[in-house]
């Protein structure tokens, strides 16, 4: 076994999955742009940009290997997000 985690592995594996950990798996596979997925923008300030592995029904455990669930959004469209869900604006941060 490769001793590199594939995202495959990891959201396999039972262990408890952490968001920011599933994000860096994403972009380390080239799974995922490292840009935000609503508006777009690969940097901020001309750094680039901080992202958040969203899931899209708030549930983050689940992780379905196709990815349908998951998206990469910068901070702001993140809020936004979370704001526009008729369960309120709870983040909950791994
Ligand atoms: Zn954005
Ligand atoms: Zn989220």
């Amino acid at each position: 076994m490769n001793s590199k985690q594939t995202v495959e592995a990891y959201v396999t594996s039972g262990v408890k999955i952490k968001s920011y950990r599933l994000k860096e798996k994403l972009l380390d596979e080239l799974l995922r742009e490292p840009k935000c997925e609503e508006c777009e923008r690969k940097t901020w300030q001309g750094k680039s940009i901080p992202l958040d592995l969203h899931h899209k029904d708030n549930d983050h455990l689940n992780n379905p290997i196709d990815g349908s669930n998951w998206e990469l959004l910068c901070p702001n469209c993140h809020a936004f997000k979370h704001r526009s869900y008729p369960w309120g604006g709870k983040k909950k941060t791994e």
